[in-house]
Order: structure tokens, then C-alpha cells, then sequence
């Protein structure tokens, strides 16, 4: 490609709205261009890139058996009234209506359209298993859209759907998806990591994060140097050790509070550490209460509570449904002497607790010396803390777990029948029964991962593509457009390098060479070939290497070679 001629604009400022390295890197470097908030087009640099990683995501995909196809955009609602998502996605699902006033959505995710095409064409366990797959453009309406095409609303997804008589096989497709996974992110030069993770709206009990390393990533990741690796939305532990403890009492002294809501406030009025505060927080799930007790300090992850009690949704308790229930304004509720029926929830790090301090069930008090066992007695033990840095692993229960942040680039789930009971989705077995598909779900965030691919290496000067899905293979780069010895080198390196097949960049802009060599570390080819008057002269050119900043001098005749070897390796 000639850059006169190309749309490749780029720009020395990045737009106010974009915060991190990539979004403004990708808008720099006139990779994509916004339309509206998270809705991107991808111009030619931008459009080179995802089809490579496309590229690579179909060989991986075909490799271990799947089979592409192509779904709707466009689906009925009543398939998510018939699964039951409707509510679970709430406002993140775009919804339209027809002429006759039918309601539609535009695909999130496509569990709903798969399941119905198994029901209707898959009769018997002979014609199991089965994995599709496409890479379609997805829907969500995110609530903050952001980063670019990191977060959008509209975005690229390989998604791809497994059908099983039994869990052996559905295991056996969930292992070689992985290794898929695992290879496409290797193969686009991506330092990757499997973890476990938290099903979010997908649902399932068995799931797995693919995620790439990056600075400004949104997910973290909790890692042990034992092995163990978790988003911290999922990841267990336990907690840290206790610096000091409260005494337990003869019996619960009931201390005045008066207008201290806060754990920091109530410890701060008290001199005590904030460990030796126990939050009480009261949640409602179905008709029932429940109170979940925590270390003060600590955060609960109301994901791991969903699943404690089987509810995807459970509330928080209004202000007035918490007088009701405690008899004390909010800020005050406490395990003792709460209703009969409440369930009571403890997280086990408040195991190694002596005392606690809880809040009285009456306004402006709170009680100390509290004993669990004594004075109130647990329902249940779960693990429902958010867990973080520094906490001791629960794996080995002997190392720290560390944080790092990263992009979440593919979510493999094993759905089991969830989508196929409640779509009724069935097959005869062997033995003539009419039995649910087990299925598994694999996303992989394809648009994403060209903003993810910037984020896990970038200087101050702009992108550097891994090889395998650089837009370019290598620009040629003539320094004096006025020398015509320059510019026939430059036409004859340009068209040895594409007739043997790489993608060139030939800069021909007559622009000054202190713009020209600015743009291509910007766009981030691996090779740049600048061709000089003076080296010229001498048979040679400059090949300098973008990731490791480095340049060596070589012979003319000697360019195509060192592509193909610098490409080979
Ligand atoms: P997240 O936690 O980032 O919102 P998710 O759990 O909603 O992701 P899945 O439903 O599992 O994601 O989707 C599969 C993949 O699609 C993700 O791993 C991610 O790479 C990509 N993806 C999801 N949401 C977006 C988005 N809003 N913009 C771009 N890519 C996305
Ligand atoms: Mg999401």
C-alpha cells in the first residue's frame, strides 16, 4: 500500500475522552474512529489487525473441530423469556420493536439462538458431539462504555457453543478449547494466563478468564506463587492475619454510638482497630432475610453471596425494610437478637475472631464483646469476602496472593443443561431416553483483543505489533523524496517485498522525514527499511527493529532474505 494514496490519517494529540494507552493510540494512529459512545468503525490500519487475529482465532477453532456458521444479529425476545435472561440482562440488552409492535434484541451473546437450532435439528446422542462457531458483531448497552473498543456496545465476539450426551465428552471439548484458546493468544504474541472466574449473566459452574497482562486492564488477577490464579471476582482466601483481637465480655456491652454509621467512625470513637468490627449486612433473597456477617474492614463480593444462596438476585435491604426488620435506623444492624427466621451468614475468616463488635439492632448503639455461638448462633459458614492483595492463598495457606491487571480476552463456561432445560432442548440417548444437551459457551473478545495486543506493549512513542498480527509487515521508508536513486530503490524494495507476498507500506508522502519517521512508530510496524542517500550510495539500507529499538545496516540485495528470516523465527 502506497500511504499517499491510503486512508491512514494520523494525529499528534489523542481525543479527550480516550484515558488509556491504547484508546489513544488507536485513535492516534487512525485505527478506528468513534461514532457514538462505544460504537467504533475500524478504518484500514485498524481493520488489517482484527482480520489477522480473525484469522488466527479460525485456524485455532477449526483445528480442534468446530464448525463455523453464522447467526442472526436480530432475535425474537420471547427466546430470552423462554431462558429467563431477560431479567438477567436488564438495560445491558438493546431491544427494538417491529412494525407489529413484535419485540426484538440485538444479539449479546448467542446461548438463546444456538440452543434453538440444536432443538430443532439434533435428535439423537449418534449426532453428538457438536461445536459451532461464528465471529459476528455483538450488542450490549453497557453501562460505561469506555476505552475504545476495550468496552463497546457494539463489538467483534468469536463465540462458539458445544452439545454433549454426557460430561466426559463436554469436559473433553472444554480441555481442547482451552489449548485453542491458549494457542490463539500465544500465536498473537500475547502473554496469557487461565483463570478462574465468576459466571456472570452466562451462568454454569464451571468457568474460565483468558487474560492478558496489561497495566490499565480492568480485571485483576490474584496470583500465588503456589499456582493458584483467580479474578478477584471469583478468587478465595483467607484474608489477613489479625493484628489484634477483641476481648469477649461476661455478656454483650451495649456502647452509645450516636450518629457513627461508618466501620472507620465506630473504630476510630472506640480506638480500636477496625478488625475488631464485624459488619452486618442484610440482604433479601425470595421471602427470606439474611444477614451476612463480615470482617469490618473487608468487602463482601455479592457474586460469591448469589451463589451461596442460589438467587441471582439478591437485594440489598431498603432503609425502612432494615427497621422493620432490626428496629434501628440503618447503619446499626447486628447479629444478636435478630428475627428467628434470618438467615445468618459468616465468612470463615471471622473463625479466628475472640470478640466482635456488631452493631446493637437499636439506633446510635453498637455492642461489644460479642461471642458467636454464645450470643447468636451462625446458620451457615461461607466464603463471601471479597478477596485481595495480600491475603493469605486458601490453596496452600502458606503464601501472599499478589495482584496484577489485565484484559479478560475469552470466557469459556460449562453451561451444563442450564439453557437446555429451560429451552427444553432434548435428544434420545442410547437407550431411547430423552435426555438435555450439556453444553458449554466460549467467547473470545476478537475487537478487543487489537486494543489488548496495544496495551500489552507500547512506548511513549506509540504501537508495537507482535508479528504475527502487525497491519504491516514492514514499511519502506525513503528518506529524500527529491532523489530519484532513493525513490527507485524505494519502487524496487516496494515491489520485491509484496511479490514474494508481505504486506508493505511504502511511505511515498512528500512530507518531511522527521513526520514520516514519527508516523511509522506511531502505526508500530516491527520493520522499518529507511533507505538514506548516503547508504544508498554504499549498496546498503536500515532496518530498524521497532520493538527492541534497534538498528543494523544491511545489504540491499539482502532485504528480502532478512524479512522472511526476521518472520520465520
Ligand atoms: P466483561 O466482564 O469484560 O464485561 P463478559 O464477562 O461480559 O466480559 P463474555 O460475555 O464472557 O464477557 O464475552 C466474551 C468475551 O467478549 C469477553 O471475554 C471479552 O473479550 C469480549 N467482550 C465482552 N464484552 C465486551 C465489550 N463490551 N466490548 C468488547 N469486548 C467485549
Ligand atoms: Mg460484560
Amino acid at each position: 500500500m502506497r500511504w499517499s494514496k491510503a486512508y491512514l490519517p494520523t494525529y499528534k494529540e489523542s481525543p479527550s475522552d480516550a484515558e488509556i494507552p491504547s484508546h489513544k493510540l488507536m485513535m492516534r494512529a487512525g485505527l478506528i474512529r468513534k461514532l457514538t459512545a462505544g460504537v467504533y468503525s475500524f478504518l484500514p490500519l485498524g481493520w488489517r489487525v482484527l482480520h489477522k487475529i480473525e484469522h488466527i482465532v479460525r485456524e485455532e477453532m477449526d483445528r480442534i473441530g468446530c464448525q463455523e456458521i453464522m447467526m442472526p444479529i436480530l432475535h425474537p425476545s420471547e427466546l430470552y423469556e423462554e431462558s429467563g435472561r431477560l431479567k438477567h440482562f436488564g438495560p445491558e440488552l438493546f431491544t427494538l420493536k417491529d412494525r407489529r409492535g413484535r419485540f426484538f434484541a440485538l444479539g449479546p451473546t448467542h446461548e438463546e439462538v444456538v440452543t434453538d437450532i440444536a432443538r430443532a435439528e439434533i435428535k439423537s446422542y449418534r449426532q453428538l458431539p457438536q461445536t459451532l462457531y461464528q465471529i459476528l458483531v455483538k450488542f450490549r448497552d453497557e453501562i460505561r462504555p469506555r476505552f475504545g473498543v476495550m468496552r463497546a456496545r457494539e463489538f467483534i465476539m468469536k463465540d462458539a457453543y458445544s452439545f454433549h450426551e454426557s460430561h466426559e465428552s463436554l469436559a473433553e471439548t472444554y480441555t481442547n478449547m482451552a489449548e485453542a484458546y491458549r494457542r490463539t493468544l500465544d500465536r498473537c504474541g500475547l502473554e496469557n494466563v487461565m483463570v478462574e472466574a465468576d459466571a456472570g449473566k452466562i451462568g454454569g459452574d464451571v468457568n474460565h478468564e483468558f487474560v492478558v497482562f496489561a497495566e490499565h486492564g480492568e480485571s485483576e488477577i490474584l496470583i500465588c506463587s503456589c499456582g493458584y490464579v483467580a479474578n478477584s471476582e471469583r478468587a478465595e482466601s483467607l484474608g489477613k492475619p489479625l493484628a489484634s483481637k477483641e476481648k469477649v465480655q461476661k455478656k454483650p456491652e451495649q456502647v452509645s454510638t450516636p450518629k457513627m454509621k461508618t466501620v472507620e467512625q465506630v473504630s476510630n470513637f472506640l480506638d480500636v482497630s477496625p478488625a475488631h468490627l464485624v459488619k452486618t449486612m442484610l440482604y433479601k433473597s425470595g421471602d427470606s432475610m439474611v444477614a451476612v456477617l463480615i470482617p469490618g474492614e473487608r468487602t463482601l463480593n455479592e457474586s460469591k453471596l448469589s451463589k451461596v444462596l442460589d438467587d441471582p438476585y439478591v437485594e440489598p435491604l431498603r432503609d425502612d425494610d432494615i427497621k422493620k426488620l432490626t428496629g434501628a435506623e440503618a447503619g446499626y444492624a447486628g447479629p444478636v437478637g435478630l428475627p428467628g427466621d434470618t438467615r445468618i451468614i459468616v465468612d470463615p475468616t471471622l473463625d479466628e475472631y475472640d470478640g466482635m463488635i456488631v452493631g446493637a439492632n437499636a439506633t446510635d448503639a453498637h455492642l461489644r464483646g460479642v461471642k458467636m455461638g454464645r450470643d447468636f448462633e451462625a446458620t451457615e459458614r461461607a466464603d463471601v469476602i471479597a478477596a485481595e492483595e495480600g491475603d493469605r492463598c486458601k490453596r496452600c495457606s502458606d503464601q501472599i496472593l499478589q495482584l496484577r491487571r489485565g484484559v479478560e480476552m475469552g470466557h469459556i463456561f460449562k453451561l451444563d443443561t442450564k439453557y437446555s432445560k429451560a429451552m427444553s432442548a432434548t435428544f434420545l440417548d442410547n437407550e431411547g431416553k430423552e435426555r438435555h444437551f450439556i453444553m458449554g459457551c466460549y467467547g473470545f473478545g476478537v475487537s478487543r483483543a487489537v486494543a489488548a495486543a496495544i496495551e500489552a506493549d507500547y512506548d511513549d512513542k506509540g504501537i508495537r505489533w507482535p508479528k504475527t498480527i502487525t497491519p504491516f509487515h514492514a514499511i519502506v521508508l525513503p528518506v529524500k523524496m527529491s532523489d530519484a536513486d532513493t525513490m527507485m530503490a524505494a519502487e524496487s524494495i516496494y515491489a520485491e517485498l509484496r511479490e514474494a507476498g508481505w504486506d508493505v507500506l511504502l511511505d511515498d508522502r512528500d512530507t518531511r522525514a522527521g513526520v514520516k519517521f514519527k508516523d511509522a512508530d506511531l502505526i508500530g510496524i516491527p520493520l522499518r527499511i529507511t533507505l538514506g542517500e548516503r547508504s544508498l550510495k554504499e549498496g546498503k539500507v536500515e532496518i530498524y527493529h521497532r520493538r527492541d529499538d534497534r538498528t543494523e545496516l544491511i545489504d540491499r540485495e539482502g532485504v528480502l532474505d532478512y524479512v522472511r528470516e526476521f518472520y520465520s523465527a
